[in-house]
């Protein structure tokens, strides 16, 4: 809401400003947009301030002096992942921006709280959204190879709000309103507050609750006590039995609460039903890119309890799934078949995982088991796909819905543990073609660093798919994202899995190679070479083997010769040169299986630079494809 707009409906000063990195689109997708109409219902009046120029101080004064405290964002995504390839090269566009203009600073949390401190140093300045949340403690980053402070060391802001925070801003706001200040609030679920090191030091009595973890300057110079560090916090975030987290820094201590219960499902209900106009602001005289593939689409639930080592969802929206009533998901496909240009196609229905959806434990009412990871393995997990199938169904009935697709990627292990028809229906009505799935790897050594199912699951699933595409008469297939260069994977695990993919006649368009973005148990491993949970050493692959890696990925691309040649022999394997059927490459050059398909010569080994896609919160593209 504009100054002008707020004006005529009598608001001469706003409660609360939010500032985010992204073009402000009123859409539940977005962040800026879920917090904002959150403020609102609970009675609060709300500016927004998006992609503000941060070199002048025009557009940050533009809506005066809130009366609360500004809320700022870098946006849906982390700045750096917005905004840098996974080799460091800068991108030429941003999805979140009209036209896909660059608005957005580096570290812009830490940009805009500075700019905002220095116009505003009265008004408090509460950080949230992935940047901060994901960079809440000490932390390896990958853009500049070190390790940095928390961002609330590093920014001028009082609090962080972590993971997803709509319970915990309206606490804060209201707090605020009763007339508590900022300084004083220090005890909400799912915030992270900040102590002067003396002040600290005095009131030893008062953190017996508190689990103090290694300090900065230990975890920055002592790759040891950077594992011992991130496997503590890691092991602090349960809502119900995690206990606050302390971490020294130089110049000030940084205390993450406990995390925010999760939500039930009838405030679930009522956020994702307030009136989202599922548009850009109307100023904006080009597209937002990343509004389109969404903007038709249902959020069903929150939460993931795959834990996969790379993800740092169980540190945003943690483990426990909390999922919407069918009545609530079915009100909001309803309208949307009255909105302007909805063709008749939901375009996903989906969460994290597309397939937990009600899926539950009896346990999480106390809490997550702290000692072991959820799976389909484990016996107690509900892992009946009933009322997905019920949810999908009553959906597809609904007048002037022609089709419902699945685009979230789903979790095949825990099909292959439930015996609903899901798999069938799936198959039958809501893939077009094609069905996500993420083993991203098949050798033991490295689904067991990343958390994956194994191999052998894999297989039995793949026969399953097939025998229901048969089934149901559709030409189907299986969309597998691979990665290469994830910690524990070695050129020899590249081999067996370039071999698994000649073996099957599988083909593989694009590569996902692992990028240690902020939090994630990976990235702690690509930074220590251990596992934080063992201890443990890991191997790290870095540099050219990474490169190589990446390569063995796609083997048959002619342009990625040489390095397939060099990771054969650097494993000794060179029985996998020559023309035989085996033979991954050709003896020379040209002429070796698969290089017809590139008939133009044009490179099709992007990696992820030419890949944006629809990040979420690890950083990972939706727009990767492979195809079985
Ligand atoms: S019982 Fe199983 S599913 Fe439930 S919390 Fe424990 S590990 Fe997770």
């Amino acid at each position: 809401m504009s100054i002008k707009e707020a004006r005529d409906m009598g608001i001469e000063q706003f409660d609360v400003i939010l500032i985010s990195g992204d073009a402000y689109v009123d859409h539940p997708s977005f962040a800026a947009a879920i917090i904002g109409r959150t403020l609102w219902d609970a009675g609060f009046s709300l500016g927004i301030i998006a992609q503000p120029d941060w070199k002048k101080n025009e557009d940050l004064l533009r809506l005066g002096q809130p009366r609360l405290f500004f809320g700022i964002s870098s946006g849906n995504v982390d700045s750096l992942v917005n905004s840098f390839t996974p080799n460091l090269k800068r991108r030429s566009s941003d999805v979140y921006s009209p036209g896909g203009a660059l608005r957005r600073p580096d570290r812009a949390a830490i940009v805009y709280s500075n700019r905002v401190h220095a116009l505003f140093p009265a008004v408090p300045i509460v950080l949230g959204g992935i940047e901060a949340s994901l960079r809440r403690f000490a932390h390896y980053d990958y853009w500049s190879d070190s390790v940095r402070q928390s961002i609330l060391a590093d920014a001028p802001a009082d609090m962080i709000i972590y993971g997803m925070g709509e319970n915990a801003l309206r606490q804060v706001a209201l707090r605020l309103e009763k007339g508590e200040r900022i300084e004083e609030i220090r005890d909400v679920p799912g915030t992270e507050v900040k102590e002067e090191v003396a002040r600290w030091k005095k009131q030893d009595a008062a953190h017996q609750d508190h689990i103090l973890i290694p300090g900065y300057a230990e975890v920055s110079t002592d790759k040891k006590r950077y594992a011992q560090a991130f496997a503590m916090h890691y092991r602090e975030q349960d809502p119900f039995h995690g206990r606050a987290v302390v971490q020294p820094h130089p110049k000030t201590i940084i205390i993450q609460n406990p995390p925010a219960r999760p939500l039930q499902t009838d405030e679930l209900d009522r956020i994702y039903e307030l009136p989202f106009q599922r548009a850009a602001h109307p100023s904006y005289r080009e597209a937002i890119p990343a509004l389109e593939p969404v903007r038709f689409s249902i959020t069903s639930h929150r939460g993931c309890f795959g834990s996969c080592s790379f993800c740092a969802l169980t540190h945003h929206q943690g483990r426990i799934v909390q999922s919407r009533s069918i009545d609530s998901i079915l009100r909001e496909a309803t309208l949307l078949t009255r909105m302007q240009g909805f063709r008749g196609i939901i375009t996903d229905v989906g969460g994290p995982t597309a397939n937990m959806y009600s899926l539950s434990c009896p346990r999480w009412k106390n809490g997550t088991c702290p000692d072991r990871l959820c799976s389909a393995d484990c016996p107690t997990l509900d892992k009946d796909h009933s009322r997905q199938v019920d949810l999908l169904r009553r959906l597809r009935q609904i007048p002037g819905v022609k089709r419902v697709f699945i685009s979230s990627g789903i979790r095949h292990d825990l099909i292959m543990a439930d015996s609903s028809a899901y798999l069938e229906d799936l198959c039958m009505h809501h893939v077009s073609g094609h069905l996500k799935i993420a083993p991203e790897h098949i050798s033991l050594e490295v689904t067991q660093c990343m958390h994956k199912p194994p191999k052998d699951v894999l297989d039995a699933f793949r026969e399953r798919f097939m025998a229901v595409s048969r089934n149901t008469g559709k030409q189907q297939y299986l969309l597998p994202y691979l990665m290469s260069g994830h910690p524990g994977c070695s050129v020899r695990d590249m081999i067996e899995l370039a071999e698994y993919l000649r073996d099957h006649h599988l083909y593989t368009e694009q590569v996902q190679d692992f990028t240690p973005t902020p939090m994630t148990a990976s990235t702690a491993m690509y930074y220590t070479g251990l596992d934080p949970f063992t201890l443990k050493p890991v191997h790290v692959p870095k540099g050219r083997e990474k490169r190589i890696q990446r390569a063995l990925l796609q083997y048959r691309n002619p342009e990625n010769y040489d390095w397939v040649r060099e990771g054969l022999q650097m494993a000794k394997r060179e029985d996998l040169i020559g023309e035989t059927g085996r033979c991954l490459i050709p003896g020379h050059r040209t002429g070796h299986p698969g290089s017809g398909r590139r008939k133009t010569g044009k490179s099709q080994n992007r990696g992820n630079s030419g890949n944006r896609g629809n990040k979420e919160s690890n950083g990972r593209t939706k727009a990767r494809e492979k195809r079985i």
